[in-house]
């Protein structure tokens, strides 16, 4: 038997993706079957197909997200008809992911999705929503709470900054996005901005202590941008540090960590224990508004997918993409 994926190779110097048949035998070894409903296209799905070492080896199947419902299971805890939804751990890295009909995996990878959810939900939240849940637990264990003061979002009109931008505004907090698209203000007013500002205030080299401005922030850029938030950060704030878009670097100084007491609080969600993936999925459950999650998403069939992976390195796509996979 034979499943239907789209497959990245390395040819020389070049990377080349093809929607192709794939052997079952080859979906890679795992306890679980999954029929894949759903799959997204996040920043580093567009990193992997670009052949920047995100893939380990080739020829691999993309996707580091996946949502469907269980074929056949040896695991303890799955049984044949659970919707199910995985994030990260080693898909398209090491392990075949989510651009294909079926998937292979461990169950211990599996999360059982909430009964709010359908499994396209799961994808329009994807790696990139459940990241920003990931940073807004981050902030609350560093102490902050609405009534502290205002919380900026870096990257906002992308896949996290829109969710995390949804997700604060609904807990209560005057939220500030920081976006290069202005023709995005009225997207990110809808999702619950209260103030754009523009990332050209944020993107060059700036000094170590600013006007204290936010007592809190995400941040899915890094670089000047991340420099620039810290030092722009109020007296006992927390910043929830997640992404690259800018750059991998962080040309900061110790001054708000010293002299304000800030917190830096990094994020990952590849490696997340399971218990704390459980709580933010049933967190997403409760705080996620459907309605802003659905002005979020647009919608491709499977070989679109090398041109949205194209777009997002580009920063020229807005929320959130999920892949429809025909079965
Ligand atoms: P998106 O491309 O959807 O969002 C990134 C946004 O950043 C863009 O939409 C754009 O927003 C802004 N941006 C893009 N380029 C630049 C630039 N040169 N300078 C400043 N801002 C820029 O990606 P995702 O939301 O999927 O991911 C965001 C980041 O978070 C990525 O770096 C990704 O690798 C990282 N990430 C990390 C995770 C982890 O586990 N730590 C998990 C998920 C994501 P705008 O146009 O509004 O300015």
């Amino acid at each position: 038997m034979s499943v239907r994926a789209l497959i990245t190779d390395k040819d020389g110097d070049r990377f080349v993706t093809t929607l192709r048949d794939l052997d079952e035998a080859q979906l890679g070894e795992g306890d679980v079957s999954v029929r894949v409903e759903w799959s997204t296209v996040n920043y580093k799905d567009g990193l992997a197909l670009s052949g920047a070492r995100i893939m380990r080896s080739y020829p691999m199947v993309g996707g580091i997200d996946l949502a469907g419902t269980v074929e056949t299971s040896s695991h303890a805890e799955l049984q044949p008809g659970d919707r199910v939804v995985l994030n990260g751990w080693e898909l398209s890295q090491a392990h075949n992911g989510g651009y294909a009909q079926k998937a292979r995996v461990p169950g211990d990878w599996l999360i059982r999705l909430p009964d709010a959810f359908s499994t396209r939900d799961a994808m329009a939240i994807g790696t990139a929503g459940y990241t920003a849940m990931l940073c807004v637990r981050a902030l609350e264990r560093g102490g902050l709470a609405p009534e502290r003061g205002d919380v900026l979002v870096t990257g906002a009109s992308g896949g996290v900054g829109s969710i995390a931008v949804a997700l604060l505004s609904t807990l209560g907090y005057r939220v500030i996005a920081s976006t290069g698209r202005a023709a995005e203000a009225d997207y990110l007013r809808g999702l619950g901005a209260a103030e754009i500002l523009d990332r050209n205030e944020l993107a060059a080299p700036g000094k170590p202590l600013g006007k204290e401005r936010w007592a809190g922030a995400i941040d899915s850029v890094g670089s000047h941008t991340l420099a620039n938030v810290l030092a722009q950060t109020r007296y006992g704030g927390v910043v929830a540090a997640c992404g690259l878009a800018q750059g991998m670097d962080l040309p900061a100084s110790v001054a708000p960590f010293i002299l304000r007491n800030v917190t830096l609080a990094g994020v990952d969600s590849v490696n997340t224990p399971r218990e704390a993936r459980l709580d933010a999925w049933q967190r997403l459950a409760k705080d996620l508004d459907a309605r802003k999650l659905a002005s979020t998403v647009a919608e491709i069939p499977l070989p679109d997918v090398p041109r949205v992976a194209a777009d997002i390195l580009r920063g020229a796509v807005r929320g959130r993409t999920v892949v429809r996979i025909d079965a």
